[in-house]
């Protein structure tokens, strides 16, 4: 963290707030105090060109080091983890905390209150909620039968013109269950998704390398069924397998996990998705290829469960998506019904 440059802006926009009247020196200082904590404020759009030059570049600042004093606050005030530990863990400099909390202090508020009053979603503060939460995920009976079926008919299966196998993808539907859990280093939550049914999308685009998802079975077809089928599960996530040759193949490459065109999809369509009211929450990868037997298990983590299914060697991953739309691999557990297996 550069510390002087923070306190060197800080201190120009405090000088400001000083050389103006006092109420508009005080809008001034809270702006600044709102900025510190959110890294959005009216500041950077000001009238005076050197207030909003100021604000800018500080804002510029806290954007390159990862909004570290904003998340550190929203992780004390959020989850009651200890402010100097919160700070401690993300390197925020000391001197920079300390004209923070005068600055706080002198405008008659306590820590988290501009974070308290204005709703906003920045990445910073999805980071922290991801970073505060253990996700279990629990494949049901059927829906394993029916990962299994589909994946193993678009491996072993030729889709003729000369592709021996392609990808296959579906949607996930289940329930979800919070727990909140009180511990010395403050709030955690367990979030546990019960995958209950699989929906194949047998429109969608598949090749040996990629599969392109159908929009339209969604909307037109899928969420109808949900809504009159199975109205009480809600949509989880997606699924979809990555096909190898060999199983020798998906250990060396580690084929169950995401691909960059994996997460760029997530990324660019959680909001379209959104829009239908379908919130990813989870995604599935089973990658899969023959082989004799599961072998070098230490390669594989708590979200991804080896087995053997015919011929086929598979390896089913769990990950979670966060409300950015970024999927993440971290703090997840995968639970298979081991009747299946
Ligand atoms: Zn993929």
């Amino acid at each position: 963290m550069r510390a002087r440059e923070y306190l060197k802006l800080i201190q120009s926009l405090e000088d400001f707030a000083q050389s103006d009247g006092s109420e508009e020196g005080k809008r001034i200082l809270d702006g600044l105090c709102q900025l510190l904590e959110t890294g959005v404020s009216p500041l950077t759009e000001h009238s005076q060109p050197l207030v909003s030059r100021s604000a800018q570049s500080l804002r510029l600042l806290m954007e390159r080091d990862g909004f570290v004093l904003p998340a550190s606050i929203y992780e004390s005030v959020q989850y009651e983890y200890d402010f100097d530990a919160a700070v401690r863990d993300r390197s925020v400099s000391s001197r920079v905390v300390q004209k923070y909390l005068r600055l706080t202090n002198a405008a008659g508020r306590k820590i988290g209150d501009w974070q308290r009053s204005n709703h906003f979603s920045e990445d910073w503060k999805v980071e922290v909620d991801g970073s505060r939460e253990e996700t279990q995920i629990w494949i049901g009976q059927d829906a394993m039968e029916d990962i299994l079926a589909i994946s193993l008919e678009g491996y072993l299966v030729s889709a003729g013109r000369g592709k021996p196998f392609t990808e296959v993808y579906a949607t996930c539907f289940g329930s979800m269950k919070e727990e909140r859990l009180r511990q010395d280093s403050g709030l955690w939550y367990v979030r546990h998704f019960h995958v209950d049914k699989i929906l194949p999308q047998i429109r969608s685009k598949a090749t040996p390398a990629s599969v392109l998802p159908s929009r339209k079975t969604l909307e037109e077809a899928h969420l109808q069924v949900a809504a009159s089928v199975f109205p009480h599960l809600h949509y989880l996530g997606d699924f979809h397998t990555h096909p190898y040759a060999s199983a020798t193949g998906i250990v060396r490459y580690k084929l169950w996990d995401l691909t960059k065109a994996d997460r760029d999809y997530t990324l660019e369509n959680i909001s379209m998705m959104q829009e239908l009211g379908c919130r990813d929450r989870v995604m599935l990868i089973l990658a899969l290829g023959r082989g004799r037997r599961v072998r070098n298990k230490k390669y594989v983590s708590e979200n991804v469960q080896p087995f053997k299914v015919g011929p086929c060697v598979c390896y089913l991953a769990g990950y979670k998506v966060l409300d950015n739309g970024r999927v993440s691999s971290e703090r997840i557990r995968l639970h298979c019904p081991s009747r299946s297996l």
